[in-house]
């Protein structure tokens, strides 16, 4: 915001000090020599934390594609490499896969036994009892991991390989860090 002020005579501009910069979603680009943070930077003067699937924890566990699939990957956990991947019998598609990642994150109704279900995961109750018992295990844990970790990322911008014009759980992390 710019104000001009006169004081004797002499005209002066003040730019207000709180230059309140929105927080966006980013196009990560696979091309060699993309540079996020200085996209960022440039975009709005903001760090960036990419959220793909493949670049960590922030990613979409449910996966578009016919069937689907639902793909976790904790890291490592007592020695061991938490990494899920479970195919859904049912197709998945953009919005159903945006709409069911923002209930996972969002949705503080949702209780136990029928995790899946509350959270809108296609086909869910086709999948095996031991696999829907493991799923949403490691799905609670990793929603504790996004709540805990949530502050750390406000005044973010978001970065994901969907186009901008796409449904993105990105638009939705975006609101869920700047809430
Ligand atoms: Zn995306």
């Amino acid at each position: 915001m710019r104000e001009t002020e006169t004081v004797g005579g002499t005209e002066l501009m003040q730019i207000s000090p709180v230059q309140r910069t929105t927080p966006v979603r980013l196009h990560l680009s696979r091309e060699k020599g993309f540079d996020l943070q200085a996209v960022s930077r440039a975009t709005n003067d903001l760090p960036a934390i990419a959220v793909t699937r493949i670049q960590g924890g922030w990613g979409n566990f449910l996966c578009v594609g016919d069937p689907g699939r639902i793909w976790i990957d904790r890291g490592m956990h007592h020695g061991l490499r938490v990494k899920i991947e479970a195919n859904l019998k049912v197709p998945v598609t953009p919005g159903v896969s945006v709409a069911a990642h923002r209930a996972w994150l969002t949705d503080t109704a949702a209780s136990s036994p029928s995790l899946g279900v509350a959270w809108g995961i296609p086909g869910w109750r086709l999948l095996n009892p031991k696999v829907q018992t493991v799923i949403e295990r490691e799905l609670w844990l990793l929603r504790q991991d996004a709540h805990l970790f949530r502050p750390a990322l406000r005044n973010h911008n978001v970065a994901c390989s969907c186009d901008l014009n796409e449904p993105c759980h990105g638009d939705t992390l975006l609101e869920f860090f700047n809430d």
